[in-house]
Parts: structure tokens; sequence; C-alpha cells
């Protein structure tokens, strides 16, 4: 017998991004401002049409348990805009409601993934990736992109074997802002069908893209329907964070175990929200255009702010709300008070205690050396944001 946690979890972190939320949370009722550049939601409001359709499910008492893969009339919503969208036509059974695109790539991964297999993961990934291979029992194996963040196909089917169950990509992709091409996606197609994995496509950023960049699925290439487990969500794209919604479309037997997981753990995705995503798909669109369009004028900004510092290089963004930027040149510099900088932690330690901006450190995606900042604040708060930022690091010495 013992109280002692499992052998599970002494191999799973707290997500690093809500662990600063933590200390900022801390840190603010201390009475400091600080500027959060590190949360990764919308600054907007959820548009006033979703709202009220949430509104009016709770007034129609529409406020119990649904059926736990979600209600049918989102599911049809979710099936007619991944046609629209991708191309690709799901049954009823071919798409589940989480809650969340979290919880998605949770129960999805599980239904797949078990002891012993591996799961390739490009890195910078997502904070949570790894570790929610860890929790199914699985293996992740990180493979670097290449310098500019594409792919590197050659390195990915180096690292496949007999274990290898699945690689986890991201499009547009959360840190970087990469946007896969067309060409590097159908090559990665090729590789799974050539060596029989899935692919677990997280597109929870699809409509936040800009000019010149185009989102591709990796589900639309002939043969590739049944192995991709296509995650994607209403958080980012209708600024719903909070109502704990996304879904996943896959085959039906990885949609029936999907499910599993969710009907023994939330049991059913929440009522009001699922009539909000209703609306949130078939009402009007155009608030989901205006925020890319803000998103743009704000990544034209950052991107170009954060280049004209001295010894910051940042790649330009195609897609989601974040600046990655790469800071190496700042390793082993010291700061005013005198302490040294070594790592990219250290650096985000101190922008966040001299220069109260708090800012992700490239580790927590697997890229030492960088900084995410996301942009998903006003104009305003960026600009002060970004000055406190180049003064702080035009104070640091070598
Ligand atoms: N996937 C990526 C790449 C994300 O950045 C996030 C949230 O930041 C999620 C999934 C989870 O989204 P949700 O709020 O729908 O759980």
């Amino acid at each position: 017998m013992s109280t002692e946690l499992s052998t599970r979890m002494k191999n799973i972190s707290m997500s690093a991004t809500s662990a600063l939320f933590a200390r900022v949370d801390e840190m603010r009722r201390s009475g400091i401002d600080i500027i959060s550049l590190n949360v990764g939601e919308p600054d907007f409001p959820t548009p006033d049409n979703i709202k009220d359709a949430g509104i009016k499910a709770i007034k129609d008492d529409f406020t119990k348990y649904t059926s736990g893969n979600g209600i049918a009339s989102l599911r049809e919503a979710i099936i007619k805009k991944t046609e629209q969208d991708n191309g690709v036509s799901y049954a009823l059974d071919e798409v589940a409601v989480m809650t969340g695109a979290k919880q998605a790539l949770a129960a999805a991964i599980m239904a797949v993934v078990g002891d012993g297999d591996e799961v390739i993961i490009p890195i910078p990934c997502y904070v949570s990736y790894p570790d929610i291979v860890r929790l199914a029992g699985g293996t992740p194996i990180l493979v670097d992109r290449k310098e500019d963040f594409s792919l590197d196909l050659e390195a990915i089917s180096d690292a496949c074997n007999e274990h290898t169950k699945a690689i986890i990509i991201c499009t547009p992709d959360n840190p970087t802002g990469t946007v896969y091409k067309e060409d590097e996606l159908r090559q990665l197609a090729e590789l799974s069908k050539e060596r029989d994995f899935f692919v677990v496509s997280d597109e929870i950023y699809e409509k936040i893209i800009y000019s010149g960049s185009r989102h591709c699925s990796i589900s639309s290439f002939p043969g590739m329907k049944d192995r991709t487990i296509l995650v994607n969500g209403f958080s980012k794209t209708y600024s719903m964070t909070g109502w704990r919604m996304g879904y996943v479309c896959a085959r039906k037997d990885v949609i029936a175990a999907a499910v599993k997981v969710q009907s023994q753990t939330t049991t059913t995705p929440p009522s009001i929200s699922q009539a909000a995503s209703v609306e949130a798909l078939t009402g009007p669109q155009e608030s989901v255009g205006a925020m890319a369009k803000e998103f743009e004028g704000r990544r034209d900004f950052v991107v170009e702010k954060l280049n004209s510092i001295r010894g910051v290089k940042c790649n330009n963004v195609e897609g989601a709300f974040y600046a990655f930027f790469d800071i190496k040149s700042f390793i082993g510099y010291r700061t005013p008070t005198g302490e040294q900088i070594n790592t990219d932690t250290d650096l985000c330690a101190y922008l966040l205690n001299s220069c109260h901006v708090a800012a992700m450190p490239g580790s927590a995606y697997f890229a030492p050396g960088y900084v995410r900042i996301s942009f998903a604040s006003s104009m305003e708060v960026l600009k002060k944001a970004l000055d406190s930022i180049e003064v702080g690091l035009n104070a640091l010495k070598c």
C-alpha cells in the first residue's frame, strides 16, 4: 500500500503556459502591473450572435447531458464546414465533439496510442503534445524542424520504425506561426502511407492566416482521410476559449474509441456551448475575417519591431498569433544587476521581473534559445510591451 502519486504522473509536467499564468496572477495580486504576452487566446469578445445562442440555450433549458459524441446538429455543421473547407466528407459517426481541442487531442491519442508505441513530434511544438502522448503510455519522439521551421521529412523518415504509431503536426503552427506548404504535407502523406502511421493534424488556427499563405489539410490528399485524425475547435476562430469546445474527425473506430474516453471522463461536452457552437459554424462569419485582419496588422508591427531590436531574429509569421524569436545572441550576457542570462528561461524571468512583460521561453516548446510572445493584445499594449522589451534587451551587457 502507498499514498504516493502514480508513476505515470512523475513523468508529466504542469503545462508551462498554465504555470506562467499562475505566476503572473500572483505578481498582479501583489500590485505589479504585468503585460501578458504569454497567453494563447484572442483578446476579442465572443461574437454576439454566438453569445446569444448560448443564452437562448440556457433559457430554453438546454442544460442537460447530451449524447457522448455531441449533438447531431453540431456534428452536421462540422461535416458541412469540413466538406466546404477541405473537400473531405465525413459521416456522422466519423465526427465527435469534445470539451476543447486539447481534450480532442488527448482522447484521440488515447484511442490509438498505447504502451510501447512511438509518436513523432516535430519541434518546436505545442507544449502539451509530448505529455499527452506520455499520458497515453506512448513515447514522444521529438524531431527537429528545419531552420525555417518547415518539416524535415528526411529526419522524420529516419525516426520511423516498427513502433511508430503517429505523427502530430500543427498548421498554422503554435508556437512558430509557420503554415506548412502543400508540397511538404503531400510528402508527409506519402510517408505515412508507405510506413503506415496516423497523422494527427491540429488545425485549430486554420482561419488565422495571413495574406500570401494558404491552409492545406493533409486529410484532403488521396488515401489520407482514414489515416488522418483531424483536430479542430472553436477557441481561436471564434474567440471561445472559455466555452471549451473542440472536435475530432477520423475513422469510425477511432472516433468510437475517443468517445469512450470522453464518456468515462467528462461524459459529454457542455450542452450550452454546443448550442453556441452550432451558431458559430452556421451563423455569420464576418467576425472571423475581421479578427484575422486585425491580427495581421499586429503581426506586421510585431515582426518588424522585433527584427529592429539589436540581437533579435524573428521569422515571418504566416498564421496564428505568435511571434517566435531567436534570442541566442543574449546567452552569456548580464543584466544591469549582474545576473547572467544562461538560458531562454533566464531571459524570460528577466523580462518578467524587470520589464514586467510575460513571455514564454522557447524551451517550453522544446526549442531553447527562443522566446514566444502572443500578439493577441491591442496595438497600444503591444507597443508598450515591445518598447519595454527593447529597453530591457538593450540594457543587457556582454
Ligand atoms: N492546439 C493548439 C496548437 C493550441 O495552441 C491550443 C490552445 O492554445 C489547443 C490545441 C487547445 O485548444 P482548446 O482551447 O480548444 O482546448
